[in-house]
């Protein structure tokens, strides 16, 4: 007996969807990553970047990623010419001018093993999309980060975030000591899982030095922004290298974007309305700010000045 309730006379009519018109490519396409499943570097001591997809994932013979970037700008642009050369320079022009839009068409998909205290820094960058190991559900893995002796470096006196030279060897040693005093909780740990404490709650025992992981993915303007401030020297070493080895594993895909991108915005400097004004005149920045000045000296050293 069907259960179907019979048709209103009252519903609307079915909206007609024509057939699919399926268009083979002007040239042939070719794999930005070459048909390997991925591309890994191997971070700190138990981590790493992998890539392990992006878009555009094919693209015509002789050109790279960053063809989606020119074809969506395009859009805006007209055609054109479809010079190579050309391609490069509206590249260009669009990291120059921040007409990031057409950026965001490329994207990067990431599997990344990192210390919880990386990944805490990390997800504050709002605008990937993350799935993330659960130590609710799984038992955390025996992975913790330690430094090496000579990376252990002492608090820096000009910035209060961060760290700058080696600390002394003994004093280096004796912090080695107590992050193995904390991994040793571990076996405690699995110990009380196994008697029934639920893993929700037993993990709360692990330091933020145990390793997670998760897949990331993100489109180019905002791996930009993210690298930007994460390759900085100012961010804590650990993040700049997995930074430094996301930025490796997408160059050879979208290199004439990273390359604008690294002209225009990682190497580049901005200089504040006051700074301009000391160049014009030729006087000190009108301000008493010390960190102001500071900063200010930076530039100039950069300068030349
Ligand atoms: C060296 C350094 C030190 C830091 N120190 C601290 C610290 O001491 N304490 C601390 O809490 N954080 C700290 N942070 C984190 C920092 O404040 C930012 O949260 C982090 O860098 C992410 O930046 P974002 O929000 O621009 O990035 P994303 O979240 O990736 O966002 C990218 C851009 O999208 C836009 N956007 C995204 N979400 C929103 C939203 N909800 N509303 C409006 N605009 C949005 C913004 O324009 C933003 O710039 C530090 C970061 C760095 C690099």
């Amino acid at each position: 007996m069907s259960t179907v309730p019979p048709a209103s006379p009252h519903a609307p009519a079915p909206v007609a969807v024509a057939p699919v018109k399926r268009v083979a490519p002007e040239a042939p396409m070719r794999d930005v990553m070459g048909g390997d499943a991925r591309w890994e570097i191997p971070c700190l001591d138990h981590g790493f970047v992998a890539l392990v997809d992006c878009m555009p994932r094919l693209v015509p013979e002789g050109k790279t990623g960053d063809f989606a970037i020119v074809q969506a700008a395009r859009v805006s642009y007209g055609q054109g010419t479809k010079q190579v050369s050309e391609d490069r320079g509206l590249v260009r022009y669009l990291m120059r001018h921040r007409h990031s839009t057409p950026f965001e068409m490329v994207e990067f998909k990431f599997h990344i093993a990192m210390p919880i205290f990386v990944a805490r820094q990390w997800i504050r960058h709002r605008t990937a999309n993350v799935n993330e190991y659960s130590a609710r559900y799984s038992i955390v893995p025996d992975r913790f980060y330690r430094p090496d002796v000579e990376s252990v470096r002492k608090q820096s006196k000009s910035n209060r975030q961060g760290g700058d030279e080696p600390i002394e060897a003994g004093t280096a040693e004796e912090f080695l000591g107590l992050l193995e005093r904390a991994e040793a909780h571990y076996k405690e740990y699995l110990a009380l899982t196994e008697k029934g404490v639920a893993r929700e709650l037993a993990r709360a025992a692990l330091p933020v030095s145990v390793y997670t992981e998760w897949y990331w993915k993100c489109d180019l303007h905002n791996i930009y922004h993210f690298l930007s401030l994460r390759m900085d020297p100012h961010a804590q070493l650990e993040i700049q290298v997995f930074a430094r080895a996301m930025y490796e594993l997408m160059k050879p895909i979208v290199p004439v974007s990273c390359e604008a991108f690294e002209d225009y915005r990682l190497d580049a400097m901005h200089l504040t309305k006051l700074e301009i004004e000391a160049v014009r005149s030729g006087k000190p920045l009108a301000t008493e700010n010390k960190r102001e000045v500071a900063e200010w000296e930076a530039k100039r050293a950069r300068l030349g000045m």
